[in-house]
């Protein structure tokens, strides 16, 4: 127990408290600065007009174009610090994602399986379940300020109760009457985002709206997989608190990556009917509870293959991408061999996904009344539009300055003809 668990001891164990202190957040799925956070970009616009109002501009002054080109000026530069801003580490990569989506897709019973196993759709899924990573990146065109929390569920942050959390609020407006929202803006809102797309996913549907069916069927995709990840259920994220830095890349991408045919092998592994689910929100919790209970075999696996090695992921970050250098070998080949020595959690929690994944699709498709069919693309590509919203914005503030009227004196008024 940490010092400051120990000093809200005497709240009553349901009792959630304010995270003591804003931890360094080194963690890969946590971006650096959230630049555009709860500020849209278009207010930049309002700030010099509300100048304008207090100067004493003579009647019929020109209106001063100059100030609105400063405010577009102003917007051109947030959007650019969006697009630019130093971009985290993945979190499951988007090949991994697809994994678990395609497999998930091959687990689906008939005529569901049907529906979303073509070629083209299943590809479409895939993309869809791999996309809400560029949402929460600022350096990516499809940034969405306030995604990055979506991912993860940091539920030892969020209670004094110890696993396995039974009395954690399931529902989201419980479990923020204490404290309010703040708390999961730090520690995560993984369950309530991947619930959150299921009913949307199942609303889509039902109503035949085959666009918004992929965007939010992988978003649900997306999100449920990151809670199969021990490390996005704990405020030990990337295993500092425990010797294990860096910890979180080398499972999720160094490991994983480097063996990506063997998982995908253990991930089809064990396919089984797949069940409805009579609380889609409960089995998330469940499903990230169990997540939970997997981080500790994997911090004794690692520290055992960093004992043997020598080797610290966390001072190599480039070994992660960089093909499979030499100097890391004998510690990814050593981590998987402890790893299996402790009953593979990290497969577990791959294929875990996948199943689990298909039994939310599965009763989506039950509760939308089980449809047979899925609008043609061309009508589906009408539903959303393809430009990303930071370039429909810039293109919203560029039209403001261009197409702004000007303001012209009043001509003077000649004064009344005298009668002659
Ligand atoms: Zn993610």
């Amino acid at each position: 127990m940490t010092p400051s668990r120990r000093a809200s001891a005497d709240l009553p164990p349901r009792a959630r408290r304010r995270p003591a202190a804003r931890r360094p957040t080194t963690r890969a799925d946590r971006p650096a600065p959230d630049v555009g956070a709860g500020r849209p970009p278009l207010r930049r616009v309002a700030c010099p007009r509300r100048r304008w109002r207090g100067h004493a501009q003579p009647p019929g002054a020109r209106r001063p174009r100059t100030a609105i080109l400063h405010a577009a000026a102003a917007l051109a530069a947030v959007l650019a610090a969006l697009a630019l801003a130093p971009s985290p580490a993945d979190a499951w990569s988007d090949r991994t994602h697809f994994l678990i989506t395609g497999e998930a897709v091959e687990r689906l019973p008939e005529p569901l399986r049907g529906l979303l196993a073509g070629e083209a759709d299943l590809k479409r899924l895939q993309e869809a379940s791999a996309a809400p990573d560029g949402w929460r990146k600022a350096d990516s065109p499809h940034y969405r300020p306030g995604e990055k929390p979506r991912h993860f569920f940091d539920i030892d942050a969020l209670t004094d109760e110890a696993y396995p959390f039974a009395n954690f609020p399931r529902d989201r407006a419980a479990a923020e009457k204490p404290f309010g929202p703040e708390p999961f803006r730090e520690h995560g809102s993984g369950p309530w985002a991947a619930h959150d797309a299921f009913v949307a996913f199942v609303d889509a549907l039902a109503h035949g709206r085959t666009a918004l069916l992929f965007e939010q069927g992988g978003a649900m995709a997306h999100y449920a997989a990151d809670l199969h990840m021990p490390f996005h259920t704990t405020k030990n994220f990337d295993g500092k608190e425990t010797g294990n830095p860096g910890l979180h890349g080398a499972l999720e991408i160094g490991l994983v990556h480097r063996r990506l045919e063997t998982y995908a092998a253990e991930v089809r592994r064990g396919r089984r009917d797949v069940a409805y689910l009579a609380d889609p929100r409960a089995a998330l919790f469940d499903w990230l509870i169990e997540a939970h209970a997997r981080a500790a075999p994997i911090l004794e696996a690692d520290a055992e293959a960093r004992r043997k090695t020598a080797y610290n992921p966390a001072a190599h970050p480039e070994d992660l991408h960089d093909g499979d250098p030499e100097r890391a070998r004998p510690y990814y080949d050593a981590l998987r061999a402890e790893l299996q020595a402790r009953g593979a959690p990290e497969a577990l929690a791959l294929r875990d996904a996948s199943a689990h994944l298909a039994q939310l699709i599965y009763t989506a498709w039950v509760r939308a009344g089980k449809p047979l069919g899925l609008a043609p693309p061309e009508a589906a590509a009408k539903e959303t539009p393809g430009v990303p919203y930071w370039l429909l914005a810039l293109m919203a503030a560029l039209a403001v300055v261009v197409l702004l009227p000007r303001r012209r004196p009043p001509r003077p008024v000649p004064p009344p003809e005298e009668p002659s």
